[in-house]
């Protein structure tokens, strides 16, 4: 697969494919923008390159045809401005394919920034559509994916769009080939011992991604909602904890696994415990074996912070992938956020995937402290899964 170094942009005029699906709050205020940060490198090179750069992200999910100001990539636009630190103004396209977006990018100079409003306004996007794809192929004479966190998905701006470039004007920008390059290499390669952190709310959602990482690891440190399945198939009672019943089995099959290939699991062995899904209500610090009926475990304890933190001091790779705890509530994400803590602090080389878990990481003030912390949730998933993605594919065929 081409990176943007290898082929030839000068002057050129340069679609890329961004994912600027930044969390916002309930003012629209973008509460972090690590997504756009990360795609700047891409933009930069573009600008020093002479460039007229038509930029393109979804936002969340808007109904199609239906341009509610919500969804707008407007405030992404003016982010994207301050941190680029230009005195140029960025232009944003009142259309996505349309005549606003079509005049503005005729008159883009070299350096110019164009962004066209949120690609999901159009229903072509998420059905893949050729024609749509080729409208916003016409904008470039060569394209640049540096959207990693939609790659798992077969859209028009990820998949179609590829056909109507060949190898010698498409490419990865920088942020996707960095997420290929540091999984790939942890996957493929790592660096012994190697750990794998999972966590999050269901053993179904990661049930692959364990199945894939058992296999690789040296050790598996389970968390969160989902430790509760496993926990079960030992035959400790979890009270009304989540478990999924039907992936006990899954769960023994998983543990016998590690068993057979000598990779040490652990389990939590102490929770946080609630009556109630709630910040408010009363809590209990108890062993795993004395969750009492009609209570639930909500976040790891402190004896299994400690024993995750000895299973992780000889670590020199770790993939860390889903929440220890509910997080979101304050009274629960202590676990989590000592869990980034100590991951921090080791000397391996630490990658972390999922949106929650960048999230924690975020919180917990250690984004810097890691080796990589990746901008796409679904996406490191289906790579950790061992999943080749719609978007690399389409790049590479
Ligand atoms: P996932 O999307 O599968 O990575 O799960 C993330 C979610 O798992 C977060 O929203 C957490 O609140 C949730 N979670 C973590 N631990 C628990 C738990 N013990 N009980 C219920 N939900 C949990």
């Amino acid at each position: 697969m081409n990176i943007i170094k290898d082929i030839e942009i000068t002057g050129k005029r340069v679609l890329i494919r961004c994912d600027f699906n930044v969390p916002k709050d309930e003012f629209g205020n973008i509460t972090d923008d690590r997504r756009i940060r990360e795609a700047l490198p891409t933009i930069r090179y573009c600008i020093d390159r002479d460039c007229k750069i038509i930029l393109m992200s979804h936002y969340e999910r808007p109904k199609p045809g239906v341009y509610e100001e919500r969804f707008s990539l407007k405030p992404v636009a003016k982010r994207l401005h301050t941190l680029l630190k230009i005195s140029k103004e960025i232009y944003m396209a009142e259309d996505v394919i349309g005549e606003d977006a079509k005049a503005k990018a005729a008159t883009l100079e070299a350096g110019d920034i164009l962004l066209l409003e949120n690609l999901r306004y159009e229903a072509g996007e998420t059905e893949n559509d050729s024609d749509f794809a080729k409208a916003l192929a016409d904008f470039g004479d060569v394209y640049i994916n540096d959207a990693f966190g939609a790659c798992h998905r077969k859209h028009a701006s990820i998949h179609a769009i590829t056909q109507y470039f060949d190898k010698a004007h498409r490419a990865a920008g920088f942020l996707l080939a960095k997420e290929i390059n540091f999984f790939s290499k942890m996957l493929d390669n790592p660096v012994r011992p190697f750990v794998a952190v999972v966590g999050g709310s269901k053993v179904s959602g990661k049930l692959q991604a364990l199945l894939k990482l058992v296999d690789k690891v040296d050790k598996l440190i389970i968390g969160g909602g989902m430790a509760f399945t496993f926990l079960r198939a030992l035959g400790i009672e979890t009270g009304n904890s989540l478990v999924e019943e039907e992936l006990i089995d899954e769960a023994s099959a998983i543990m016998a696994r590690a068993k057979e290939l000598s990779v040490k699991l652990y389990l939590p062995v102490d929770v946080v415990a609630a009556q109630e899904f709630s910040e408010n209500t009363t809590v209990k610090y108890l062993p795993v074996q004395e969750i009492p009926e009609g209570w639930m475990g909500l976040d790891i304890g402190p004896a299994s912070i400690r024993l995750f933190r000895e299973a992780l001091n000889d670590a020199k790779s770790i993939i860390w992938n889903g929440p220890m705890g509910v997080y979101e509530m304050d009274r629960y994400a202590k676990g989590s956020l000592m869990m980034s803590n100590i991951i921090a602090q080791t000397h391996a080389t630490t990658v972390v995937g999922g949106g929650d878990t960048a999230d924690v990481v975020n919180r917990a003030g250690d984004i810097d402290e890691m080796t990589f912390v990746s901008t796409g949730g679904g996406a490191s998933l289906k790579l950790l899964e061992g999943e080749r993605l719609p978007g690399i594919e389409a790049l590479e065929s």
